[in-house]
């Protein structure tokens, strides 16, 4: 099912050791939204909806023991500062009632009222866009900053992290009413049930997505982090396009009249902008495996070398940013040859026998970061990097990273550039 490969993007750890456990909570949580909306609960169903997503994936977090010693400043940071200062600023929207959804537009005796306002998209589709996602940067960035947590995959999830914390504030804020109204009578549960499914489940994911493409352009690869670059600023502005078309489109759409068809139509609009931001992910996420598989390997040693250890001790390759093994005489990831690479004028050195080496380093460093990486390569990337391979090392292994010819190199992986193909 498409909300499977989802999850699995999402949460690309934990899909060797247990790949069944986050989906079922997911579909369990779910479940029990919708039942407690079709038995008129709906204050447990926004409950559910809201922090369904958020738990699954913090415990999924502490599971793979992704920030090994210091979950809570991780947790206070990216996931309660995020939903604090985004409950302030959609709180005090609301006390102005600019967080109203629009009214369907009626005709009475030639007069139309309701309808889409100028005010109602400005605040819907660009203010809180913009000022959202600023929010949703804070925490992450100060994260990210940090040296232990400098990896692209850091990015990556703190950002989704600040995203559904933000999301959970948002649809606590919306629904506040339903909330504290306790038990009332189901309505409409047909459209209850899709409301749920899009704030609870694919709300979250869009924004968490989105300020995690930003949050990754922060960290970027290599050593440290890149910090405000213009990779970063190109990252945030992405994430903040992608939800001015959710929140545009949700606006626009809350217009139509038939409950059930506006939310069918608001659904399909959410699902589509989050199959693009996955593919964007899936893009981000194929680097950031190979990086952390790669300084996995270089720092516990590959065969009989020793590796770097836990220390400074770390290089990485000059072309690509990727960790470089210890005492390699090639780059595993992109096969620049590393000693000779600073000669000015000569043409950079990339083949495909080290793209295999890099494929079979990381099938054996973190065997499922292997297999979801080049998943994500088969979706991100359409264009194999011809024209760079200018001049083919001799065809044998020069680090024991893995056996040669075990694995079949894909002309895909070896696409790394300046821009460290993303
Ligand atoms: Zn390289």
């Amino acid at each position: 099912m498409a909300s499977f490969a989802l999850v699995s993007t999402i949460m690309p750890r934990g899909a060797g050791d247990h790949p069944q456990t986050y989906r079922l909570a997911l579909t369990i949580a779910l479940t029990a939204a919708l039942v407690a909306a079709i038995f008129g609960a709906l204050p447990i169903a926004v409950l559910i909806a809201a922090f369904a997503v958020p738990i699954v994936y913090i415990v999924y977090m502490y599971d793979v023991n992704q920030w090994e010693d210091q979950p809570i400043p991780v947790t206070a940071l990216a996931f309660v500062l995020t939903g604090v200062l985004a409950a302030g600023f959609l709180g005090l929207l609301k006390f102005f009632g600019w967080l109203a959804p629009p009214v369907p537009a009626t005709d009475l005796n030639g007069i139309t009222v309701g309808g889409p306002t100028l005010s109602g998209i400005l605040i819907a589709a660009l203010l809180v866009p913009i000022v959202g996602e600023l929010i949703r940067q804070i925490g992450p960035v100060v994260l990210a900053s940090r040296p232990a947590f400098d990896d692209l995959m850091d990015g990556l999830t703190f950002g989704i992290i600040s995203g559904v914390a933000f999301s959970t504030a948002d649809t606590l804020v919306r629904h506040w009413s339903t909330l504290t109204g306790g038990f009332v009578g189901a309505n409409d549960p047909g459209a209850w049930a899709s409301l749920i499914f899009l704030e609870g489940f694919v709300k979250p994911l869009v924004i968490g997505t989105a300020s995690g493409i930003a949050c990754a352009e922060f960290s970027g690869l290599g050593k440290g982090y890149d910090g405000f670059t213009g990779r970063y600023v190109r990252g945030l502005i992405e994430a903040i396009v992608a939800n001015i078309a959710y929140a545009g489109g949700i606006y626009l759409l809350a217009q139509i009249g038939n409950p059930t068809l506006r939310i069918m139509l608001q659904l399909g609009w959410a699902l589509l902008v989050l199959a693009v931001l996955i593919i964007r992910v899936r893009n981000v996420l194929h680097h950031g495996l190979m990086e952390a598989a790669l300084e996995a390997s270089a720092r516990e040693g590959v065969g009989s070398e020793a590796g770097v250890g836990t220390g400074d001790g770390l290089e990485f390759c000059g072309t690509c940013e990727m960790p470089l093994l210890a005492n390699s005489a090639f780059c595993t990831a992109c096969g620049t040859a590393v000693r000779v690479r600073a000669k000015a004028g000569r043409p950079l050195v990339t083949a495909g026998t080290a793209g295999a080496g890099a494929a079979a380093a990381g099938a054996g460093a973190a065997g499922v970061a292997g297999a979801g990486a080049a998943g994500a390569a088969d979706q991100g990337q359409g264009q194999p990097g011809t024209g760079e391979v200018a001049e083919a090392p001799p065809p044998t292994q020069t680090t024991d990273a893995g056996g040669p010819g075990d694995v079949e190199p894909d002309p895909r992986d070896v696409f790394f550039d300046e821009e460290e193909g993303r």
